[in-house]
């Protein structure tokens, strides 16, 4: 086995927050917490059902009510969420090493995604001090104004891929806006999510507006979903989960923000600088061990230049470091849980079927346990291929030729999913007019999966529901109500 780093202080429960304590289920069960290097139960966290999402949701439902946190001013509430922010910078390197040990990311973007969530807390804290709201004047009839409210209750689902960062990215703008949060962390990874509570509290967050419920999604996150004192559910998972979720939150007519799956393709033209092409569409599919709703896992490349790029890509590919999480030199961890490995290396030997193997295909050398799978690369993967359709979530990528900028197109537009697509041209009109047909929610052209926070992100097609990110965050949690008086 690989060498493997055990944190230290590691916990072996994983508990619930509600109304200011840590607390058990009220059944008291529990569900075992593995680690990805050994695939052991290193703790067991407490399985949340209805029972405890009721206390979690009275509870916050109280702090909405009767707390301070619904009618502070935009400022002190911002004070809080920097205090998050610096709290969550001094102890990233902490923060990284549990998150690592959890889910099996390499340590350096571990890190990255620690930083990262506390620039969503600080980005919040400034856009909420900032938020203008809109006043309209009939003169001599009517004044007319927006009355912007937080809602109540909002219920945040999150998924194991970068976790921490993604609760971030739903915790920052619900608290902001002066909702009460309960959070249901995803069951795979649960270990960071209960770092929150010190963090909040330590901030100075007051009782029951933060709580978080572990669990299995059918249950705690089923229970959340159907609560009627819940009016809001951001979702990030599954597209066939957000499906479930809407319409078990119908009956209801709850907000929903729904962050899905993807499939997302990575157009090459041939008048690319092809060797920023190849640095970037590898680190699209195989940074975070793939398990990144906006992978680039589907490479399309203009015919010209299709075998030099093969070449050069899997070549590269096949040296990229594979090994323990903890290891900084390492560039593709172990992935989240032995069933997301089946799951992947059942998709690993469709492609052998599907495509031409150019690269992995299986388990790393030397590393004989522990949900380590080499980075895998497939050319020729014809349209129709259930690896050039599906979802895989791990460090495998598709390669399809095209001739002409109508087939890239629709070989692009080809899939039920539509969250990202990035292009690879030096021609400026070719890369707009691609943008502006392609069906996906974001667009990078002739760059990598970086962007400002104020950007919308989601996406279309199966891909999501809603827009988050900047403004629409603040829109989706908060009502505007218009009150208008006559002169
Ligand atoms: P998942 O859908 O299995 O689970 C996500 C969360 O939903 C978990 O907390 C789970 O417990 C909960 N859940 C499951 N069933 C539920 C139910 N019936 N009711 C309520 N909650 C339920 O997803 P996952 O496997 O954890 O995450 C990977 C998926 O997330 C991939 O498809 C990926 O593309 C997607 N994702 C999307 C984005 C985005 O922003 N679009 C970001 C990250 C991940």
């Amino acid at each position: 086995m690989a060498q493997h780093h055990i944190p230290e202080n590691l916990p072996d429960t994983i508990r619930h927050f509600i109304d200011g304590r840590f607390v058990d289920s009220v059944s008291g069960a529990t569900f075992d917490v593995l680690d990805p290097v050994s695939n052991e139960t290193y703790a067991r966290a407490a399985a949340g059902q209805k029972e405890d999402i009721d206390l979690a949701v009275a509870a916050a439902r109280r702090a909405f009510r009767e707390g301070p946190w619904p009618r502070m001013k935009p400022r002190e509430r911002a004070r809080v969420l920097n205090r998050i922010a610096d709290a969550v910078e001094e102890q990233d390197a902490r923060l990284a090493e549990l998150e690592t040990f959890d889910t099996g990311l390499p340590i350096t973007q571990a890190l990255g995604q620690a930083q990262r969530a506390a620039e969503n807390f600080r980005f919040f804290a400034d856009l909420i001090v900032a938020q203008a709201d809109d006043a309209y004047t009939v003169p001599g009839s009517q004044l007319n104004y927006v009355n912007r409210k937080p809602i109540g209750v909002a219920g945040l689902i999150t998924p194991w891929n970068t976790p921490f960062m993604l609760e971030s990215w739903k915790l920052a703008p619900a608290l902001a806006t002066g909702n009460t949060v309960v959070l249901k962390p995803a069951e795979f990874t649960p270990l960071s999510a209960s770092l929150w509570a010190e963090i909040f509290r330590a901030a100075g967050v007051p009782d029951g507006v933060f709580n978080l419920v572990n669990g299995l999604g059918e249950e705690a996150g089923d229970a959340l979903v159907k609560h009627p004192d819940v009016p809001l559910i951001s979702f990030t998972g599954e597209s066939r989960t957000g499906q479930i979720i809407f319409a078990n939150a119908a009956p209801f007519l709850k907000g929903l923000s729904m962050e899905l799956g993807g499939k997302s393709p990575a157009v090459v033209f041939a008048d690319a600088d092809l060797d920023a092409a190849i640095d970037s569409t590898l680190f699209g599919v195989f940074s975070l061990n793939g398990e990144r709703c906006t992978a680039g896992s589907r490479i399309l490349v203009e015919r010209p230049v299709y075998d030099e790029f093969l070449e050069r890509y899997a070549e590269r590919a096949k040296h990229i470091v594979v090994g323990d999480p903890h290891d900084p030199k390492t560039e593709v961890g172990a992935l989240v849980h032995p069933e997301h490995f089946e799951k992947v290396m059942s998709y690993v030997e469709l492609g052998k079927q599907e495509g031409r193997l150019l690269a992995g295909g299986g388990r790393p050398e030397g590393l004989e346990h522990g949900n380590y799978v080499a980075p895998t690369v497939f050319a020729d993967v014809a349209p129709d291929a259930r690896i050039f359709q599906e979802e895989i979530f791990g460090p495998v990528v598709a390669i399809t030729p095209f001739d002409s900028d109508e087939e890239a197109l629709e070989l692009a537009n080809g899939v039920r999913y539509g969250l990202a697509a990035y292009i690879w041209t030096t021609d400026l009109e070719r890369a707009h007019t691609f943008a502006q047909n392609v069906e996906a929610g974001m667009v990078w052209l002739n760059s990598h999966n970086v962007r400002d926070l104020r950007t919308p992100f989601g996406g279309v097609k199966a891909s999501g529901l809603g827009h988050e990110g900047g403004y629409r965050s603040i829109d989706f949690y908060t009502d505007q109500q218009a009150v208008h008086i006559t002169l």
